[in-house]
């Protein structure tokens, strides 16, 4: 196995120069060398071979050096593993030192002309770990590496994962925080990503008053991450930010559009590169429910419920733009730029709705049928994916009841055609044939423009689920069969049918189908 290793991050930054693996707070530095856990008897579960081939790892996935190597028993010759040193706002409040408790980088790599880092989730403690073990469950970490993936493939920036391991040792988790622990099979997952960089990581020198490395920091991420930035001096930093404002509102729109909630938007967990990173109490809405968070910590506030991931992506950049003040020492462009982002947000929130509903004109009447939309989708309980997987049915020369007709399977209870809420939509798909006559595509047109941006297939709280029973009895065709599904969610694939359905009814209050918990 040839990894073509091209350290960047523990080269270019300063690092702790104590090489102890005891926990404790680390200044003047970005990161701690550290070694990853040896495991007793690593396995390998499962490797995604695209990821594999983007590294030129394909052919070398069966090998003993690959196991060694991305189970953390061996470190690749002329490499430094290490963690990073980073803080974070943890559901609002400043959380001070955090890092990488339980991730090693363990290089970076160049191949096909891209650049790489490579990050072992799960691989033991290091300085950062406080007072966890370092460690990862196997539920979670099939969770983190099928939802990488398929996130991916729906088109939505994201860190990847190339294997999932079983390290053949034992992990102790009380997974509902009520007293029962339990022991549980560990993992390893090996995330790859241009970088783990986080708003964090800017925030702890912040925070410090360490503006040497905070400058030293933001170079680097400008040199490596950010090279068409051309301009120098403040202004190099204010355009800096600019795109990570923008990479963030990409990102967040995605979510939006497939449904996906991340569950725990501390700043510790925003990528600087606008890519979803740490896939821990995510989940993906079935009912439609701009209220809906999957992680029981946030039961009682939902603040990261799915309507709010956008006002707490531009929260999360307030504090990003905070910690980078010191660089600018000026508050107006930063003030600038945060006030520019709901108002680009506003627009393409509508651009990508009204995507969703094939509609390729934007005006007064379409922002109000996107409202009313989402008033009618909360009346009685309507899965959100197959909503708008069926809405392309929707025929032209469709009478009302015809078109309400073809979104039917969407709702969880029949709905009535007398009633209120068949009133409600009614009107809304009177509204929606009217304007869909203004459309000049043929029906077959839209309907596959419209495909192109509903995914029919998502990784639903219950899916991940059953991948995780059936491996907990060493069944791993479940995680076989959905990385194959999610690979084409936007393709019809009738050989899949079955995971195109709303979520069956003994999984509405399951541990792991309905809530999670952070314990992973
Ligand atoms: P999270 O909420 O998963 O993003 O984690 C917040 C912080 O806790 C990060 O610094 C993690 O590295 C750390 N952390 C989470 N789980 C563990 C664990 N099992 N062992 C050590 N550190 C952890
Ligand atoms: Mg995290």
């Amino acid at each position: 196995m040839e990894l073509n290793i091209k350290d960047t991050f523990n080269k270019e930054l300063p690092a702790d120069p104590n090489k102890n693996n005891t926990r404790r707070k680390v200044f003047d530095a970005c990161y701690s060398f550290v070694t990853p856990r040896v495991p007793s008897n690593p396995k390998l579960i499962h490797v995604a071979d695209e990821v594999a081939e983007m590294l030129d790892l394909e052919r070398d996935t069966h090998s003993e050096e690959f196991l060694n190597v991305f189970s953390g028993k061996t470190v690749y010759p002329k490499t430094k593993p290490f963690a990073m040193c980073y803080g974070g706002h943890q559901f609002g409040h400043w959380a001070g030192q955090l890092g990488d408790g339980r991730a090693i980088n363990l290089a970076e790599v160049k191949s096909n002309g891209q650049y790489w880092a490579l990050q072992l989730k799960g691989a033991g403690e290091t300085p950062y770990s406080r007072t966890a073990d370092g460690l990862a469950v196997l539920r979670s970490s099939i969770r983190e590496h099928l939802c990488s993936e398929a996130m991916h493939y729906l088109g939505v920036p994201t860190t990847r994962s190339l294997s999932l391991m079983l390290t053949g040792d034992e992990v102790l988790r009380d997974m509902m925080y009520d007293g029962n622990q339990e022991y549980e099979k560990g993992a390893v997952v090996c995330r790859v990503s241009p970088s783990f960089v986080r708003f964090g990581n800017f925030q702890i020198l912040a925070a410090r008053k360490d503006h040497k490395n905070l400058k030293n920091l933001a170079d680097y991420t400008i040199r490596n991450f950010y090279k068409d930035i051309q301009t120098e001096g403040k202004e190099k930093y204010i355009e800096f930010f600019q795109n990570v404002v923008n990479n963030s509102l990409e990102m967040v729109i995605h979510w939006q559009r497939v449904g996906f909630v991340h569950g725990v938007m501390n700043t510790d967990n925003m990528s600087i590169l606008g890519l979803t990173i740490d896939y821990g109490p995510y989940g993906w809405l079935e009912g439609y429910d701009p209220n809906w968070t999957p992680n029981t910590t946030d039961s009682r506030n939902h603040r990261y419920a799915y309507g709010n991931q956008p006002g707490i992506t531009l929260w999360n950049l307030v504090q990003l733009a905070n910690a980078l003040f010191p660089l600018i020492e000026e508050t107006k462009p930063l003030e600038d730029i945060l006030e520019s982002y709901q108002q680009n947000f506003d627009q393409k929130y509508v651009e990508m709705m009204s995507q969703k509903l094939g509609l390729t004109q934007i005006n007064a009447d379409v922002e109000k049928l996107i409202e009313d939309l989402e008033e009618n989708l909360q009346l009685t309980e309507t899965d959100m994916t197959i909503f708008f997987r069926e809405l392309p049915r929707v025929q032209k020369k469709n009478t009302v009841q015809e078109a309400f007709q073809k979104v039917h399977k969407a709702f969880y209870k029949p709905i009535e055609l007398a009633g209120a809420p068949a009133a409600a939509w009614g009107k809304w798909f009177s509204a929606y044939l009217s304007l869909l006559q203004l459309e000049e595509d043929k029906d077959e047109t839209r309907k596959f423009k419209m495909y192109d941006v509903n995914p029919k297939f998502v990784l639903r709280n219950y899916m991940a689920q059953l991948a995780i029973d059936a491996a907990n009895k060493r069944d791993y065709s479940v995680i076989e069969e959905l990385y194959e599904v999610l690979k084409h969610p936007y393709n019809e694939q009738p050989e899949y049918e079955k995971w195109y359905a709303k979520r069956p009814e003994w999984a509405r209050h399951k541990v792991g189908c309905s809530m999670l918990s952070c314990s992973s």
